[in-house]
């Protein structure tokens, strides 16, 4: 399985990740990468970046020894209707959005509201990738966020830190193996990304490649191994591409 690009990670500018975007995209290159995207997270998570670190991204560069850069977000979603903590104005500015659910800024609902909360995030124009949907601590139905993200073309995340037993997410990999056998069966897209918040971690899909392998999931449905795929979830075009 080849993966060739890892679209959620975070640097310094998260506050709780410990990593410069420098240092993130040399492991990117070390790592054979041939796209690398950070997506620190907008500004509900404590500590973490206002709106205009967002607005200035023009500064760097598209490629950096000839990995592509991109820019977007891990948006949070911030109450039951999927509203997000980030403007569309701001959100058209990037390359990609991820839209997640963190307990330190939505705390858990019942099932009905968590369904609620992820289809609302999915009808913003701008979101096109869910992240960890996988968290046991926000009851779901997998089964039911599949088909609407396949109806939506949303693509949904297989994190590889969710599946790290370290994970403060709870049932990772029990939940995970529920939302990719969701996808398997109404043929809905899943990436997979790192979610890395320290740069050696940042291109290491150990724990994907496992889990997909053991479950025999069909290559097809998994966007990694072609850059042509970035276009499913990517807002723009890019020329550099
Ligand atoms: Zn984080
Ligand atoms: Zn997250």
């Amino acid at each position: 399985m080849d993966f060739l690009f890892d679209l959620h990670t975070h640097t310094i500018a998260s506050g709780h990740a410990y990593s410069t975007l420098k240092e993130n995209m040399e492991e990117a290159v070390e790592k054979g990468l041939l796209a690398y995207g950070f997506s620190d997270h907008s500004e509900a998570v404590p500590g973490s970046c206002k709106n205009i670190y967002f607005m200035n991204f023009k500064v760097i560069p598209r490629r950096y020894k000839g990995v592509l850069i991109l820019r977007g977000v891990e948006a949070n979603i911030i109450d039951f209707k999927g509203n997000l903590d980030i403007d569309n104005n701001i959100l058209n500015r990037l390359d990609y959005v991820i839209a997640s659910m963190h307990t330190i800024c939505i705390e858990p609902g019942s099932l009905q509201e968590n369904m609620d909360a992820y289809f609302g995030a999915m009808s913003n124009p701008y979101v096109k990738i869910i992240g960890h949907p996988d968290d046991g601590r926000y009851p779901m139905d997998h089964d039911e966020l599949a088909k609407e993200a396949q109806k939506k073309g949303i693509v949904l995340e297989l994190n590889n830190s969710s599946l790290n037993p370290k994970s403060a997410r709870l049932h990772g990999r029990e939940n995970a193996i529920k939302m990719l056998e969701a996808a398997r069966k109404y043929g809905t897209y899943i990436i997979c990304n790192t979610d890395s918040h320290y740069a050696d971690d940042v291109g290491d899909f150990r724990n994907c490649a496992t889990l997909l392998t053991e479950m025999d999931f069909p290559k097809e449905l998994i966007l990694n191994d072609s850059i042509d795929n970035l276009r499913m979830v990517l807002n723009k075009s890019i020329d550099e591409m």
